[in-house]
């Protein structure tokens, strides 16, 4: 039988980023937060391949992180998909956050960009009021602002800042803009958390990060329970090793070149791999019984 070249297509694409003799990315460092135009090679969030096919056609979305990496490919996704669709990021991601801006404005609909720490409960707040003002209400809340640090000291190393900075920027922010967003949510609508393979996988040198992804997962199936009488679904997605600023901010720079190699797929994913996963927890249509699971998009890694 000839190959169906239509099926190694995406894969050949992805594979020809890994660019090392390692089969990864080439060693490199940032400061957190990270941003997207220094990294080598440029991620793909799907600017040139995802097609959308109006399933969340006049649909409005908050995306946490939306940015760069995985909320940034969502973003164009969603937009794709004809909803209009707000991000949050920090200050000094300004100009990641200018360039998705850009990305929805093409795809013909409404951007709105709204720069806040999350650590602080008022701006969780803030956030969420903003968004619904400016968009009409909301209908998705996609939490992906998440911080790591790889750290090769132990547990007795780990300073209360640095569990802060992970705690407040993972679980507590999760928690404040969920809290201010249900009021705005209606049946139909839906939460999607960003959890991780490190919720089932964890590595030592993430102990912090890897508790609050495990804990990601434990609060999606619970509150999927408190508000399914509502008609609100709450899922996750567990990424993989995924070629995001995230990366070359908070690994050694080496760890890049033979990133993602364990994975059975034997390769690191870009973020626009992701998009579909969220795009069918959002779609009331497709996902209408879907609610408390989480869906691994991982190269192969278990997610149970
Ligand atoms: P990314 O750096 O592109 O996105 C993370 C975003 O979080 C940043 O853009 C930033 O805007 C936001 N953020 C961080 N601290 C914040 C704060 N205090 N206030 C507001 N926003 C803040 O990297 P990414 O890999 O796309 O990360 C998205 C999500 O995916 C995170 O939750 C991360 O834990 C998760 N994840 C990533 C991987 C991976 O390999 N890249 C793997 C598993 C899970
Ligand atoms: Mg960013």
């Amino acid at each position: 039988m000839p190959e169906n070249p239509d099926l190694t297509a995406p894969v050949a694409r992805h594979a020809a980023s890994l660019t090392t003799e390692e089969g990864g990315f080439p060693a490199q460092e940032q400061q957190p937060p990270g941003l997207t135009p220094p990294m080598d090679p440029l991620p793909d969030h799907g600017e040139d391949t995802y097609v959308g096919h109006d399933r969340l056609k006049g649909l409005r979305a908050l995306i946490t992180g939306g940015d760069s990496g995985i909320g940034r490919a969502v973003a164009i996704a969603y937009a794709r998909e004809g909803a209009d669709v707000a991000i949050g990021y920090l200050p000094e991601e300004q100009e990641d956050a200018t360039a998705t801006a850009e990305l929805i404005h093409e795809a013909g609909r409404t951007a709105v960009l709204v720069p806040a720490d999350l650590r602080v409960q008022a701006a969780c707040t803030t956030t969420i009021e903003r968004v619904v003002a400016e968009l009409g209400g909301l209908d998705i809340l996609v939490n992906n602002a998440g911080y790591q640090m790889a750290r090769t000291q132990g547990l007795e190393e780990l300073t209360t800042e640095d569990m802060d900075r992970v705690f407040k920027t993972n679980l507590y922010a999760m928690f404040w803009l969920t809290q201010a967003a249900l009021p705005h949510l209606g049946r139909g609508a839906s939460i999607i958390n960003v959890s991780s393979i490190q919720a089932y996988e964890p590595s030592t040198t993430l102990l912090d990060y890897a508790a609050t992804k495990a804990a990601i997962n434990n609060f999606t199936v619970n509150l999927a329970a408190e508000v399914g009488n509502r008609g609100i679904r709450v899922n996750a997605v567990a990424p993989g090793p995924i070629w995001t600023p995230l990366q070359p901010a908070t690994q050694e720079g080496d760890h890049l070149k033979t990133f993602g190699a364990d994975t059975p797929l034997g390769r690191p994913g870009q973020p626009a791999e992701l998009a579909g996963a969220f795009v069918f927890l959002a779609s009331p249509a497709e996902a209408s019984y879907v609610s408390g699971t989480v869906v691994g998009v991982t190269g192969g890694k278990p997610v149970f």
